[in-house]
């Protein structure tokens, strides 16, 4: 499970240094994002980093949350977005969060939200009798469509009588070319121990019979072109207590926005929490964005408690989409190795700082702990 499987990346670029923009943001967002870019170096593949400084306090300076060019400037320039979080309870509405991330995922049309569902070691695992391989699927988020879009109003706000929409927007071709990336996910030689790969659609279309209907229709049309996977389906909420009773049946599972965005989490809390979950936003073979599914956690921000593995393996993430998987191998073996040596954050239950995992990471990675 060290091992890539990314069939998303970039172009070969021989010769030319990648270009990678750094979002570190709000609260632990630069905490982990300056530890995990301390990798790169002993990582020996040379990158031109810009830092941008897009957050709560540039806001609060500035009112500027992503500016004007932004798009193009990062879309045309760039291979890759580095990403910590962004939330700050001086902003309003979470207006900077949505304006950067929201516009980055929906201005580059990144369009699967790629997380792994992979546990580290059994002693982070809240199932009882899981083992590791029976915790190492991959969850395909649709990214750009569903609620997300914000179709919908209010009308007698505040009043007894208020109502309130929110549209669930699903495309034909938005929901095709994620069930699609689920099938080319799928179709990568990994390491599971089934013989034929496996891609499980999640949809509620007994509760929603035309969106999800949809989803249902494309599903088996696309499924029908890959007789070599085992295709399934699952209503969300079965979706849910099998994430937690029968984790091992899933290879790909590919969902919609919303419900990925709940699934998620709760793939990140049976591998051990927020803690170590990474994840991609991605457009294949153009610039994507990689950042770690926790937030910016304000109540622990500045103490030195965040954990910063779920950095570290965004990173790793990040190394694949540049097509450098042996970077990436390499750096998800040393956050394998420290958590299995237990040299972790209070949250995964061991004693060490921020910094101090971060060093940890690095020992591994430079070798010195075999020495
Ligand atoms: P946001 O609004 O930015 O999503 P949040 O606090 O609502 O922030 P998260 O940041 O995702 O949500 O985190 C929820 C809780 O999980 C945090 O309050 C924190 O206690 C814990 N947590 C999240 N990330 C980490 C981490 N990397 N290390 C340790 N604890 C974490």
């Amino acid at each position: 499970m060290t091992q890539s499987v990314y069939p998303f990346g970039l172009a070969p670029a021989p010769g030319r240094r990648r270009r990678i923009a750094v979002i570190a943001g709000d609260g632990i967002g630069p905490e982990v994002v300056a530890q995990a870019l301390r990798a790169v170096e002993p990582l020996g593949i040379a990158l031109d980093i810009q830092h941008f400084p897009w957050s709560a306090d540039h806001y609060l300076k500035t009112q500027e949350t992503l500016p004007k060019g932004a798009l193009t400037e990062l879309r045309e320039h760039f291979d890759a977005i580095f990403f910590g979080a962004l939330g700050d309870p001086r902003v309003p509405d979470g207006v900077v969060a949505k304006d950067v991330l929201l516009g980055l995922r929906f201005g580059l049309d990144l369009y699967i939200n790629l997380r792994p569902v992979q546990l580290l070691d059994e002693k982070l695992c809240p199932l009882k009798g899981k083992q590791r391989r029976d915790v190492n699927f991959w969850v395909l988020r649709e990214n750009t469509e569903g609620p997300y879009v914000q179709m919908g109003g209010s009308f007698k706000r505040d009043t007894p009588d208020e109502v309130a929409i929110s549209e669930d927007l699903n495309t034909r071709r938005g929901v095709e070319r994620i069930i699609r990336a689920a099938y080319t996910l799928a179709n990568v030689p990994h390491d599971s121990s089934h013989k034929s790969p496996r891609v499980c659609m999640v949809d509620k279309a007994n509760a929603l019979p035309h969106a999800h209907g949809l989803w249902q229709r494309t599903f088996r049309q696309v499924a029908a072109e890959h007789p070599n996977v085992s295709s399934s389906h699952l209503f969300v909420d079965v979706a849910a207590m099998e994430f937690v009773r029968t984790p091992e049946r899933f290879d790909v599972v590919v969902t919609s926005n919303l419900f990925g965005d709940i699934l998620t989490d709760l793939g990140a809390a049976i591998c051990g929490g927020l803690g170590v979950a990474a994840s991609g936003n991605i457009h294949p073979g153009r610039c994507s964005l990689f950042e770690p599914v926790h937030g910016s956690a304000p109540d622990i921000a500045g103490k030195g408690l965040a954990n910063p593995l779920a950095a570290y393996l965004t990173l790793a993430m990040l190394y694949d989409h540049l097509g450098e998987h042996d970077a990436g191998d390499r750096l998800r073996r040393a956050v394998e190795e420290v958590v299995l040596a237990g040299l972790v954050t209070r949250d995964l239950g061991g004693q060490l700082s921020t910094s101090e995992c971060g060093d940890a990471v690095l020992r591994a990675l430079t070798g010195a702990t075999r020495n």
